[in-house]
């Protein structure tokens, strides 16, 4: 009877869960609880939620899993909650398909925010099929013409250029990571060469940031990768 945004919720402590119980009561999310890995995966495929908010330390299995076997047969905006300090596991969690991630201890707040923008960004996928116009704010990309325009003026990007520019839009919203990038860009046998992606996403900026130093759409994530996005935080 509600339209309300279904959330699965795979955490094994106690306290946090409670903690969020509140916190999506209050937004009137509907929500259901698994404390396991295998009940995670379970309960994703059984009850088929808009969102997963996933914690990587499980007792049974590594979070890394539920996010490996889910991604066989969906898409659902998957958040991770990590350890501070394990950016390993946060870049491996979106290397496997995760969409955000927060680290722990995190504010209710931030988190709220994460979800929200995840399930906008999941509607729009929905509602807009293929969205061959991309914009974010003077940037404007129409991915079937290969034309992009910066303040209604044409730019040329170079074919890695573009290509790099339609990985992001691809993700757009969303952390890529360094990896990700080399691979759908450059291809699997440039994986070490991550100089490359620091080189083109500078050359990117000059082109389609006013101040490329202080970029406003395409922003880098410290020590995870990059995120292009369409509002800028303000
Ligand atoms: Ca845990």
């Amino acid at each position: 009877m509600s339209n309300a945004p279904e959330l699965l919720l795979v955490e094994d402590d106690p306290q946090i869960r409670r903690f969020l119980r509140a916190a999506f009561s209050a937004e009137e999310y509907r929500f259901h609880e698994a404390l396991t890995a295998a009940e995670g995966i379970a309960q994703a495929a059984a009850r088929q939620p808009d969102l997963i908010v996933l914690d990587l330390g499980l007792p049974d299995r590594d979070g890394l899993e539920v996010i490996r076997q889910v991604r066989e047969w969906s898409q659902v905006p998957i958040i991770v909650l990590s350890a501070r300090g394990q950016e390993q596991d946060k870049i491996q969690a979106l290397d496997y398909g995760a969409d955000d991630y927060v680290a722990k201890p995190f504010a209710v707040g931030e988190l709220m925010a994460r979800i929200r923008a995840a399930l906008r960004r999941s509607a729009a996928i929905a509602d807009s099929g293929a969205g061959a116009l991309f914009r974010a704010g003077p940037i404007e990309v129409d991915l079937d013409k290969r034309v992009v325009r910066m303040q209604g003026s044409e730019v040329h990007l170079t074919p890695i250029e573009y290509k790099l520019m339609q990985t992001l839009i691809r993700h757009a919203g969303k952390v890529v990571t360094q990896r990700q990038l080399l691979t759908e860009v450059w291809g699997p046998q440039h994986m070490e060469q991550g100089q490359y992606v620091r080189i083109y996403m500078a050359q990117l900026r000059r082109k389609l940031e006013a101040d490329p130093a202080r970029p406003r759409h395409l922003l880098t994530e410290p020590g995870v990768g990059y995120r292009l996005v369409a509002e800028p935080v303000a």
